[in-house]
């Protein structure tokens, strides 16, 4: 009898011509009633759970699962895939680490430079026939201070690209790391105040929770601007509006939002912040390589479990 694999979230799209033959696929319906209906029928007969770092793996989905194996999830962030309660019942869970690393890191360079250099608000007065009309001027990128919140993977990729614009680097996070010579605050808060941009590339959840606050904005000061590609959770959104509002950060340029897709109109009405769809890991090679893993990841598993029976 194939094996019941369980869609629960927008995949890339060469993730289902992979499993297709091998594997019974069902959607999970985007109606709540319906997706109860179909988990009573064959909640029970799922051994696989495919779906993406955002969508997830809600506790009451994990509930109509009881014969779970693997989720396999595309992208990095496990946050909403209920690691707590899938671990302890042996279910394996797959991410697609790695791949999109470069892309992240290229993703916030970008920012950095659409922020600070107000790339966005020119193109829009282009757009709007002002030319240099109205348009004030940027501010260099070149040889200013870059603190990353989050030294990993991805923040190591946009320290090394921060080399190439002279920039001195520091970062913060819990240990300090032995192999690079980047500076180490040991403190968010005297990260910030040593920081004319602040990249924020840590997990989201708990012990991240609005770690970027009022205090941390503040240090970072009225010349600062803040970039996040981590997790809308790990900023205080409603005192970043403030600390916009007033003045006491220059812009922020924001991948991630608490509370994704809804985005404040606060936000939306500053000149001074550049928004974007949670999409810096958006290549399409970046895409086809987390569709990969993600159906890698299933395949190894099931032809694993196949072996030991
Ligand atoms: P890594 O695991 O390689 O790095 C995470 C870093 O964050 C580590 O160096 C860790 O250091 C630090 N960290 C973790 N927890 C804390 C904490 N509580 N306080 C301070 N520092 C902490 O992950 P990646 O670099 O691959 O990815 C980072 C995050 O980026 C992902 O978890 C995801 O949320 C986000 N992301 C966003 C994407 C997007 O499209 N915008 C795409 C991909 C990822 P230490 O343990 O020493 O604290």
């Amino acid at each position: 009898m194939a094996i019941n694999l369980l869609i629960a979230g927008r995949l890339p799209p060469n993730v289902v011509p992979q499993l297709e033959n091998r594997f019974a696929l069902h959607t999970l319906p985007a109606d709540q009633r319906e997706a109860e209906a179909l988990l009573a029928d064959i909640g029970p007969s799922i051994r696989g759970l495919l779906t993406n770092a955002a969508q997830g793996a809600p506790e009451w989905l994990l509930r109509a699962l009881p014969n779970l194996e693997i989720i396999s999830s595309s992208g990095v962030g496990t946050d909403a895939l209920n690691v707590p309660i899938a671990e302890p019942r042996g279910i394996v869970v797959g991410t697609t680490p790695g791949v999109l690393t470069a892309d992240v890191a290229d993703g916030a360079i970008a920012l950095m430079l659409a922020s600070s250099r107000r790339l966005m608000q020119a193109e829009r007065n282009v757009r709007a026939g002002r030319w240099l009309k109205d348009m004030p001027l940027g501010n260099r990128v070149t040889g200013k201070r870059l603190g990353i919140l989050g030294l990993g993977k991805i923040g190591q990729a946009v320290a090394k690209r921060a080399e190439a614009f002279d920039m001195p680097i520091a970062y913060h996070q819990r240990n300090r790391n032995p192999d690079v010579a980047y500076s180490y605050y040991d403190s968010l808060i005297g990260l910030a105040a040593a920081s004319d941009f602040l990249v924020v590339v840590v997990p989201g959840g708990p012990a991240t929770e609005n770690m970027v606050n009022g205090d941390v904005l503040d240090a970072l000061g009225p010349e600062g601007i803040l970039v996040n590609v981590g997790r809308g959770s790990t900023v205080d959104q409603p005192e970043l509006i403030r600390a916009l509002q007033q003045g006491r950060i220059r812009a922020a340029a924001l991948d991630v939002l608490e509370d994704e897709p809804h985005v404040p109109e606060e936000l939306l009405a500053m000149e001074n912040v550049v928004l974007t769809p949670h999409y810096t890991s958006g290549t399409i090679e970046t895409r086809l390589a987390m569709g990969q893993r993600v159906a890698d990841n299933i395949l190894e598993h099931f032809s694993q479990a196949a072996g030991t029976h």
